[in-house]
């Protein structure tokens, strides 16, 4: 293998943004720490509802090109998090944002959600066999939320992690390689709803104020197995992170909306549930790496 970081860590999401949101600190962490971190994105978030007045000619019902606009927020967006390996699957545009459940964009040709998963997985595979991660970050099977692309995007991830170790599949896209931890992103319900408390509390710059039921991956207490806690500048990457998805986001201190304006809490602690691989953690305890364990 040419000279790879002896730490790989990869996300996968559906949209630009999605990193920011939720991945932001461990981002920032282990990218400052000289991990390779490598993100794919599955779709340029072309269907996104945009916020700022002065861009609402991008929609996909006007101009239609918020994609390619998307692309740029997130290259600022990675500067922020000072990660520079950040990849759409197979290349840019391959796969089309395919809206919310229901809408008749899911059913459009190239939308992710109306593509095959094994015709999605091979070029995820492809990426795993180059950067041969120890870690894998993505959504659990709801895809946190119900989006048809972040249930893709969970399907695909899982996929191209079983294909990318099976030595028979696609010789031709690398070396197998066998990922020792798959992550899904989690958030403890007591903290998004201190969270929303704080917000009630304190009011921010948003007229009204989102539902626990409105934050993706929320889970009780107890199947949190590892957490990665912003350190102050760390928090501050993920907050310009956030903020450089200006279509996007809106963020204001500790506290963030989408384009519905409802504000929620930023989390700079984020949470996981290990769903493959063994815990480096002592019995009982979260782990507070996600690598621990994990020989190079
Ligand atoms: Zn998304």
């Amino acid at each position: 293998m040419p000279d790879l970081p002896a730490r790989r860590l990869l996300l996968v999401h559906a949209h630009p943004d999605d990193e920011s949101i939720n991945n932001g600190v461990t981002m920032a962490r282990y990218a400052a720490e000289g991990a390779l971190v490598t993100l794919v994105t599955c779709t340029l978030g072309e269907e996104g509802e945009v916020i700022p007045p002065g861009l609402a000619h991008l929609a996909p019902d006007r101009e239609d090109r918020l994609g390619p606009h998307r692309v740029g927020e997130l290259a600022a967006a990675m500067a922020a998090l000072g990660v520079t390996d950040h990849r759409f699957l197979g290349g840019p545009g391959r796969f089309r944002d395919s809206g919310m459940m229901g809408v008749e964009q899911n059913r459009r040709d190239g939308a992710f959600w109306n593509t095959h998963v094994d015709t999605a997985a091979p070029y995820l595979v492809e990426v795993i066999r180059e950067t041969r991660p120890q870690v894998l970050v993505t959504y659990d099977p709801d895809g946190g939320y119900g989006h048809p692309d972040h249930i893709q995007a969970h399907r695909v991830a899982t996929r191209a992690a079983e294909l990318a170790a099976d030595p028979d599949f696609r010789p031709d896209l690398g070396p197998a390689h066998a990922i020792a931890k798959v992550y899904w992103n989690r958030v403890p319900r007591p903290v998004v709803e201190a969270g929303f408390a704080r917000l009630r509390a304190e009011g921010s710059a948003f007229p009204a104020v989102a539902a626990v039921g409105d934050v993706p991956g929320v889970v009780d207490e107890d199947r949190i197995t590892a957490e990665i806690a912003g350190t102050p500048e760390q928090a501050a990457r993920k907050s310009a992170a956030m903020a450089a998805h200006a279509t996007q986001v809106a963020v204001d201190g500790p506290f963030f909306a989408l384009s519905n304006d409802l504000g929620q809490p930023l989390l700079t602690t984020e949470y996981y549930e290990l769903a493959h691989g063994t815990s480096g953690a002592p019995e009982g305890e979260r782990e507070t790496d996600l690598f621990a364990g994990v020989t190079a």
